[in-house]
C-alpha cells in the first residue's frame, strides 16, 4: 500500500521535505554579524595589570593538605572525612598495601579520597630497610623493584608524585654510591617512562642528599621532598630550597626541637617559618602547604595494656586537625 496523505508514511515524507527546505534556508541566509568590543587601550592595560596580580597570586597562596597518619588510629573513611571538615583540600597517603586491613587497598582509598573531593597530592613509599639499596644484597635488588613496582601503580592510579627515603638517616658507612645511583637510574628511568615525579626527602644527610639531586639534574622527574622537621634537626639553613628551586616536588611540614623528631604542628618548636616561608617563596613549588605532624603518639606503648588509650589520643580528632589547620593559616600568612 502507498503512502497517502493520512498516512504515518506520508506524514514522515512532508516532515522531511520540511526538514530540508528548512535546513537549505539555513545554509542561504548570511551569518549574523559578529559583535566585537571594542577596548580602548587604557582598559586593556589594566585588564592585563590585573592578569599579572592574579598570577602572582596564585602564585604566592598555597592550598592546605595533611598526611593521612596524624596519630588518630581510627577507620580510614573517618579520618578522611575529618581532614575535608576540617578544611584541608591534599592528602598524602603511605604507599603500601600493608595496611589494607584498617584503610582498605590503595585503589579503594583514592576512591575514598575522590568521593571526600580531596586530592592525592603525593604519597610516601615505605622505607623499612631502605640503607640495602646501597649494598649488593638480594634485598637491596627486591627493594628496587618494590620501588618501580610502586612507580607503576602510581601511574595507574593517577598519584603524580612518590616520596621516597634514600636511606635510613645518612648515607650507610658500608655502602655503595655506584650501586644505589645505578638503582637510582633505573627506578626514575621508569619515572620518565610513566611521567611519575620522584621526591627524595632529606633525612639526617644532607650532603648525600644534595649529590643524588644533583646527578640526576638532567632527569625532569626527580625532584626533591622537603621535610621541616629533619632539616631543623641538621641544618638550620634553607640551602636545599635555594639549590633545587626548581625542583621541589612535595614538602612535609612539622616542627621540633632540634634535637628529636617529634613531628609536632608548626610553631610547636623552633622552626624559622618566617625564613622558611621566604625561602619557598622563591622556589617554582606550587602544590601544598602539606602536614607531616602527629598527635604525639608512643609506638613503644602500642603492645601494652594501655594501648587503646594511647590509640586513641586525649584531644579529639577534630580538634586535634582544627589546631592543624590554623597552624597553616599563620604559617601561610607569612606568604
Ligand atoms: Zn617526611
Amino acid at each position: 500500500m502507498r503512502g497517502g496523505r493520512g498516512s504515518a508514511c506520508g506524514a514522515w515524507r512532508r516532515l522531511s521535505r520540511r526538514l530540508k527546505r528548512k535546513a537549505h534556508c539555513a545554509l542561504r541566509s548570511p551569518r549574523p554579524p559578529m559583535i566585537v568590543a571594542r577596548i580602548d587601550k587604557s582598559t586593556k592595560k589594566c585588564i592585563m595589570q590585573h592578569k599579572v596580580i592574579l598570577m602572582e597570586e596564585a602564585k604566592k597562596s598555597y592550598t592546605f593538605g595533611a598526611y593521612v597518619w596524624f596519630g588518630y588510629m581510627l577507620p580510614f573513611k573517618e579520618k578522611l572525612d575529618a581532614i575535608k571538615r576540617a578544611g584541608f583540600d591534599n592528602i598524602c597517603l603511605w604507599w603500601d598495601d600493608n595496611v589494607i586491613n584498617c584503610d582498605g587497598s590503595l585503589a579503594e582509598q583514592i576512591d575514598i579520597a575522590y568521593k571526600f573531593d580531596l586530592h592525592v597530592e603525593h604519597a610516601h613509599i615505605p622505607y623499612y630497610d631502605c640503607n640495602k639499596l646501597w649494598k649488593d644484597c638480594i634485598d637491596g635488588v627486591d627493594l628496587m623493584n618494590m620501588c618501580i613496582k610502586s612507580v607503576e601503580l602510581a601511574y595507574c592510579l593517577n598519584v603524580p608524585t612518590l616520596v621516597m627515603h634514600p636511606f635510613e638517616l645518612k648515607k650507610p658507612v658500608d655502602g655503595s654510591t655506584k650501586i644505589f645511583m645505578e638503582r637510582f637510574k633505573k627506578i626514575t628511568q621508569v619515572c620518565a617512562n610513566k611521567e611519575i615525579r620522584f621526591a627524595v626527602e632529606n633525612l639526617a644527610d644532607n650532603d648525600c642528599l644534595k649529590s643524588i639531586l644533583r646527578s640526576n639534574n638532567d632527569n625532569p622527574y626527580v625532584g626533591l621532598c622537603f621535610d621541616s622537621g629533619h632539616n631543623n634537626i641538621v641544618s638550620k639553613d634553607f640551602s636545599l630550597l635555594t639549590e633545587f628551586s626548581k625542583k621541589v616536588f612535595a614538602l612535609h611540614l612539622h616542627d621540633n626541637d632540634s634535637i628529636s623528631d617529634s613531628h609536632l604542628l608548626p610553631f610547636e618548636g623552633n622552626v624559622n617559618w618566617k625564613v622558611f616561608i621566604k625561602a619557598l617563596k622563591n622556589t617554582s613549588f606550587t602544590g601544598s602547604l602539606m602536614l607531616e605532624a602527629c598527635f604525639p603518639f608512643d609506638y613503644s606503648k602500642l603492645d601494652t595494656e594501655n594501648s587503646e588509650k594511647i590509640m586513641l589520643p586525649d584531644i579529639p580528632m577534630d580538634e586535634y586537625l582544627l589546631k592543624a589547620y590554623d597552624s597553616l593559616k599563620k604559617l601561610s600568612s607569612f606568604v
